[in-house]
């Protein structure tokens, strides 16, 4: 089975196009446009590229195409990308304005130019179906919460792949496969608990709580704009301070958004760059701000991860993935001192060597193994887009 997986960006598109028969996922052909400003062409383009390139006889050929969409209104999951799921889109593109309005335009140009492709949508929001409506709604009004005010949460392909990746770690088949199924069969009973937590720290980061495959909470909320600070997004905030920053500093809302999406987090604490990279050179070099935005992300990143150990009860494994997460070794230190009164001690030299490859870096005598899980969102995509269409047909 040929299944393309389409990232559309706000201005960007990227593809992969896997071939997932039986027991394969390889990779066949991939490419990508930056400054996109019609993705109806690019799309084309790619198509067209797919054939000239022999990666496909004919783009008939393409059995399925994957959208990892952020968010709907009233849907979530891994669904048949249809008029119902452009709805959803359409009904929170204020929510997600870089994000909903190119995948519903990329969700109609795929089915129009291939009208026999299956269309999936996974939703970002997928793996945070079942979390508790106490630890997902807001103290908010009725009528905020009726007007779909809500914690919904984000980076959901990557929290749920290290959720089965790590359950294979800790040799839990069990829970692996509950986690395999979970869109098509919702959680499962398990024999004994396991418990996860799960670091996504990149360009933008979350943190989330698992039992036995399942999230039970996660630091992102209504919007990607929550929980930990992101590249150039805050993060959490007081709501209080949005009116305050209004009048005091004269701010209108839009001004106050673009402030708070554009200007803050890592890039606007340390005054350096959005990129984690540039900010430890900076503050290698002695610029406190640049530490300080390193030792805020370091804070929050514990904050969160501890906010679930009560509801987990323990902890088995403890995670880290995506960009910052497998290649920061020292930010991962940082996270993990002081816990072995948790019985939780990572290897110094296990993690200085590792790159960012899978690998184990806890001590041998650490009761909660710790590990690096390369995040790769395409391939778990594929992988759900496959999943889904067999449970079609
Ligand atoms: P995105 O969320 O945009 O997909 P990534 O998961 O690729 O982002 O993560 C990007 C982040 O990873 C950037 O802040 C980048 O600085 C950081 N990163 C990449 N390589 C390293 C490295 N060697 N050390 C520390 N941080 C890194």
């Amino acid at each position: 089975m040929l299944v393309l997986i389409a990232n559309l960006g706000s201005t960007s598109f990227k593809y992969r196009l896997y071939n997932m028969a039986a027991g394969e996922d390889r990779v066949l052909a991939k490419g990508g446009y930056e400054r996109v400003e019609d993705h109806g062409v690019v799309i084309e383009d790619a198509l067209a590229e797919l054939e000239k390139s022999g990666a496909v006889g004919s783009r008939k050929e393409i059995d399925a195409v994957g959208f990892k969409t952020v968010l709907g209104r009233d849907l979530s999951g891994c669904v048949v990308a249809d008029e119902r799921a452009l709805a959803a889109l359409e009904g929170f593109a204020e929510v997600a304005p870089a994000h909903n309005p190119p995948y519903a335009a990329g969700i109609r140009q795929f089915a129009r130019i291939l009208p026999d492709a299956r269309l999936i949508a996974l939703f970002e929001t997928a793996f945070y179906q079942w979390v508790p409506e106490a630890a997902s709604r807001y103290a908010v009004p009725e009528s905020w919460h009726a007007a779909g005010i809500r914690r919904y949460g984000f980076h959901g392909a990557s929290h749920k792949f290290v959720a089965e990746r790590s359950a294979e770690l800790l040799g839990r088949e069990d829970v692996a496969e509950v986690v395999r199924g979970l869109y098509q069969n919702g959680p499962q009973a398990v024999d004994k608990p396991l418990r996860v937590i799960s670091c996504h720290l990149g360009g933008s980061s979350s943190v989330t709580g698992i039992r036995n495959g399942v999230a039970i909470g996660t630091s992102m909320g209504f919007s990607p704009q929550s929980g930990l600070p992101q590249n150039n997004r805050v993060g959490d905030l007081d709501s209080g301070a949005i009116p305050y920053a209004a009048k005091a500093l004269g701010l209108e809302l839009p001004e106050i958004e673009r402030q708070l999406t554009k200007e803050g987090g890592l890039l606007g604490v340390s005054g350096v760059s959005n990129d984690l990279r540039d900010v430890k050179e900076a503050a290698d070099n002695g610029n406190a701000n640049a530490q300080l935005a390193i030792d805020m992300l370091i804070h929050e990143t514990r904050r969160w991860a501890s906010s679930f150990l009560f509801d987990l009860g323990g902890l088995d494994g403890f995670v880290f993935t995506a960009g910052i997460g497998e290649n920061g070794a020292e930010l991962r230190a940082a996270v993990c001192e002081g816990l072995e009164g948790f019985g939780l001690k990572i290897d110094p030299e296990k993690n200085a060597a590792c790159k960012g490859e899978e690998t184990e870096i806890s001590t041998a005598d650490s009761t909660v193994k710790v590990f690096v899980i390369p995040a790769n969102e395409e391939l778990v995509l594929a992988r759900e887009v496959t999943r889904k269409i067999s449970s079609l047909s």
